[in-house]
């Protein structure tokens, strides 16, 4: 299938691509986790397929990392390579189209888009991750999907072929997209967006949807958002709150006393174990009160 993306010819060092025995807890919002057996930052599509041709010769799995705040990385750490996508963060404008690579920050993309004439981001703001994240998570907030506005998205399959998926694939749904459960690299992302002009206003919106997340209290602790994936009916922070285990701990971990739904790491000495621990101990409250299986939204990485 036609892509917009060009091959630029490169000779490529893998060991100047690659370091060994990174630490992870820095590179996610919970600050947990152990270190990567090896980790790369490619910056272009070249150094993206040369990685891979060498994960496939050595049979290193391969985890992709944007912004790390929605994973819970495991405190032994990562197996194989870690693919972290902040190198790839180029962005253009084409009418309408607004065209990013996997690893754009979310909060660049919606500022970069309003500076461009365009709206529709504008109630992301203050969403942390990467335009990649959001799109392999379809992240959502009040009633918007990212995938309302995609129009198509690139990817790499593990032999490092690009194809193509368009705005109309009905495996996005609710927390739902066509990538999860694949190896896939999600590399461009091109969303829709709608004109105006306005810009000063755009930018108040956005910078009102950002300031409500912060006056919430959403970043006074470290935390990956919503633990689980709200099931239909009541949301799922309320059903633990009405579990009676609101402020809940184990080790470091707490579930926060504002938002049933995060567990936070509330002074910074939680372990990804004990985040799991909690995480568990609210679902089995839950499905005990009221027979509810909730779904996790958190991704766990590397050895559990
Ligand atoms: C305080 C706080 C509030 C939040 N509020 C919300 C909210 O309102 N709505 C919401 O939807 N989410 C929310 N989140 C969760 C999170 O911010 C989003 O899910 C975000 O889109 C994740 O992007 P990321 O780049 O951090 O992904 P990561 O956490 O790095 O990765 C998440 C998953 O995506 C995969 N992935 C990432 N990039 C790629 C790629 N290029 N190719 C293939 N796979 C990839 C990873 O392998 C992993 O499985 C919140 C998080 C925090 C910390």
């Amino acid at each position: 299938m036609a892509t917009t993306i060009s091959n630029t010819p490169e000779k490529i060092n893998i060991k100047d691509l690659i370091v060994t025995q990174y630490p992870l807890a820095s590179l996610c919002t919970y600050q947990t986790g152990g270190k990567a057996e090896f980790l790369a930052m490619p910056a272009n599509l070249e150094q993206l397929r040369t990685l891979l041709e060498y994960s496939r010769r050595n049979q290193l799995p391969i985890t992709i990392l944007g912004g790390g705040s929605n994973v819970l990385i495991s405190d032994d750490g990562v197996p194989g390579l870690v693919i972290l996508t902040k190198n790839l963060c180029s962005y253009h404008v084409r009418g309408t189209l607004f065209c990013a690579r996997s690893g754009l920050p979310l909060e660049t993309a919606i500022n970069a888009s309003i500076e461009s004439s365009l709206s529709g981001l504008e109630t992301l703001g203050g969403l942390p991750g990467t335009i990649g994240g959001a799109v392999w998570g379809n992240a959502s907030t009040h009633g918007l999907q990212l995938s309302h506005l995609i129009e198509w998205v690139d990817y790499l399959t593990p032999e490092g072929e690009i194809a193509r998926i368009h705005r109309d694939d009905d495996r996005f749904a609710y927390k739902r997209s066509p990538f999860m459960g694949t190896q896939h690299i999600i590399y461009e992302v091109a969303l829709r967006l709608i004109p105006n002009k306005n810009t000063s206003e755009a930018r108040l919106r956005k910078e009102q949807s950002r300031k409500e997340r912060m006056d919430s209290g959403q970043f006074d602790h470290p935390s990956a958002g919503c633990v689980f994936k709200n099931p239909r009916g009541k949301p799922a922070g309320q059903l633990i709150d009405e579990a009676g285990i609101k402020g809940l701990s184990v080790g470091g971990a707490q579930i926060s006393s504002w938002h049933g739904n995060f567990i936070i790491n509330t002074d910074g000495n939680a372990t990804s174990r004990d985040i799991l621990e909690l995480s568990e101990r609210a679902r089995r409250a839950v499905l005990d009160r009221f027979g509810i299986e909730l779904e996790r939204e958190i991704v766990l990485i590397g050895r559990w």
